[in-house]
């Protein structure tokens, strides 16, 4: 029988959250979505060390911005597996008898190595021009561990309560052959594979260890991760396989990483000129503060479409997807192998184009909060005039101040080039006709004020209209001008005409 899919993200409390690991969670979302799945939130926090402070509340707050909220885990769900955090987890004791497990079907081992002796093993190995040196079947032979160590050794050690780790004691010469669903079979000698650390001196289990508990006792039928970790991958298999469980681990995906938009290296929050974090993230220990997507101006359904293209394809030209159609579509065998180049200016257009998808009252609404802070109120029609006016030309809600302030202020200053290059006596005169015009205009929309100028180009010839609109607006470039005049009424469209020409 087939197993029930439950998927898996689970991030370390590390840091923020960043657009790769929303994309992880993404994809595990779509996928237990597509087959009526679970999709699971586990915390995975044994590295004290590297623990941040409100790092978890901020991966939950991405994941419910996204829209992909888990159904089961931390936060969410009814606790049938609880606890998902793997600190609390160990305070259970569920990891310390699958490494007594390992320990007793001699398959791992006690090492009480100290770090100096590590750091000595590794200037040795280096000296002697060894390229990745590791502790591993060759190189523990020399180290203090109980394969090497006499037993009655051993049991003081371990009775005074030395400190030791537990180590995987991996094959010297084995192949290790696994079918990851996107890269298909995977083949590595187990000489190539280091005796990992399983469980440290601090009694919590790594992540090797503790993950490939939790995969079986969540019932997880897929692993689906980033790139980076398919070199352990073979330590893993290896793992399952002395607990007798292989046949029961959950398949594997390592999804491509995310690329630099000229496709060297991983994104780099540091170096990327765009936002890198879904949220805002200011991490507690350093000073340097990070825009998110959110706070850019993007919709979240924009910031998901765009990583769901992010290394998957839907076999189709067609770019637009709900996350409901990506549900729909998603498939593994359409991720690709190849990590994926990431465009900033692309994000932006899909962002315009979720914009465009927005009525005018929503767009309305959403313009009202920034034109307050500049100091304006309008009500909903004027609104909703002025965001269909100026609304092709933005990508994001904020800019539609930039593109349109000058309906809501007078200009003060005339671009300078326009004005050197056609503003002259006779165009002095010909403007003055058309303020004439404009006054006698009884009523005042963009049509009659196209009519009535298009007269008086019959009468008195060509008239320039990016002057005409400089006069206006102050800048050589915006919306449709008769529309925009329309909307910024009779009264103050003269005021403004009139006040140039006494003014140049
Ligand atoms: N804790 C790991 C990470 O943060 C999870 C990897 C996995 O999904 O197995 O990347």
């Amino acid at each position: 029988m087939e197993k029930r899919v439950r998927v898996r993200f689970a991030p370390s409390p590390t840091g923020g959250l960043h657009m790769g690991g929303v994309r992880t969670a993404l994809f595990n979302y779509l996928f237990a979505k597509k087959h009526g799945g679970d999709f699971i939130l586990r915390i995975e926090d044994t590295d004290q060390n590297r623990f941040v402070e409100g790092a978890e509340a901020y991966i939950i707050e991405a994941l419910k911005w996204c829209g992909i909220a888990p159904n089961e885990g931390v936060g969410f769900g009814d606790g049938k597996h609880a606890p998902y955090r793997q600190s609390e987890r160990k305070e259970l004791g569920i990891y310390k008898k699958y490494a007594d497990q390992l320990i007793e079907g001699g398959h791992a081992y006690y090492a009480f190595d100290t770090s100096e002796e590590l750091d000595e093993m590794r200037k040795r190995l280096e000296a002697a021009k060894v390229s990745a040196p590791q502790y591993n079947a060759v190189t523990r032979q020399n180290m203090r561990n109980s394969l090497t160590l006499p037993e009655d050794d051993v049991k003081k050690l371990l009775d005074t309560g030395a400190k030791y780790v537990i180590r995987l004691k991996v094959p010297r010469n084995e192949e290790i052959r696994f079918n990851d669903i996107i890269r298909g079979w995977v083949v590595v000698n187990s000489a190539q594979v280091d005796d990992k650390v399983l469980l440290k001196s601090d009694g919590m289990p790594t992540y090797h260890l503790a993950h490939i508990v939790d995969d079986i006792e969540m019932e997880i039928s897929h692993a689906v991760r980033g790139e980076e970790w398919l070199p352990s991958a073979p330590a893993h298999i290896l793992i399952y396989r002395y607990l007798g469980l292989e046949n029961d681990m959950p398949k594997l995906a390592h999804l491509p990483l995310i690329l630099n938009p000229d496709g060297n290296g991983k994104i780099s929050k540091r170096e990327a000129r765009f936002p890198v974090f879904p949220l805002s993230w200011q991490d507690p220990r350093e000073a340097t503060p990070y825009v998110g997507y959110r706070e850019s101006g993007y919709y979240p359904e924009a910031f998901v479409n765009i990583l769901a293209l992010l290394g998957w394809n839907p076999g189709t030209n067609e770019e637009i997807f709900s996350v409901e159609q990506l549900a729909n579509l998603f498939e593994f065998e359409r991720v690709h192998k190849s990590g994926a180049k990431f465009d900033p200016e692309k994000a932006k257009w899909f962002n315009q184009q979720y914009l465009r998808m927005q009525s005018d009252h929503e767009l309305a609404e959403a313009f009202r909060p920034t034109l307050k802070e500049k100091g304006f109120e309008k009500d909903e029609a004027f609104l909703i005039e002025f965001c269909k006016l100026v609304k092709e030309k933005v990508q994001f809600v904020h800019e539609f101040w930039d593109h349109g302030k000058y309906v809501f202020i007078a200009p003060d200053t005339y671009d300078e080039k326009v004005m050197t290059k056609k503003w002259n006596d006779q165009s002095k005169a010909l403007f003055t006709r058309v303020l004439n015009v404009f006054e006698n205009i009884t009523n005042w929309t963009s049509q009659t004020i196209h009519d009535d100028f298009e007269n008086l180009v019959k009468e008195a010839g060509k008239i320039d209209m990016q002057l005409l609109r400089v006069l206006i607006t102050g800048v050589a470039g915006g919306p449709q001008l008769f529309d925009m005049m329309a909307l910024i009424g009779k009264e103050e469209s003269v005021k403004r005409l009139s006040t140039a020409l006494s003014k140049l």
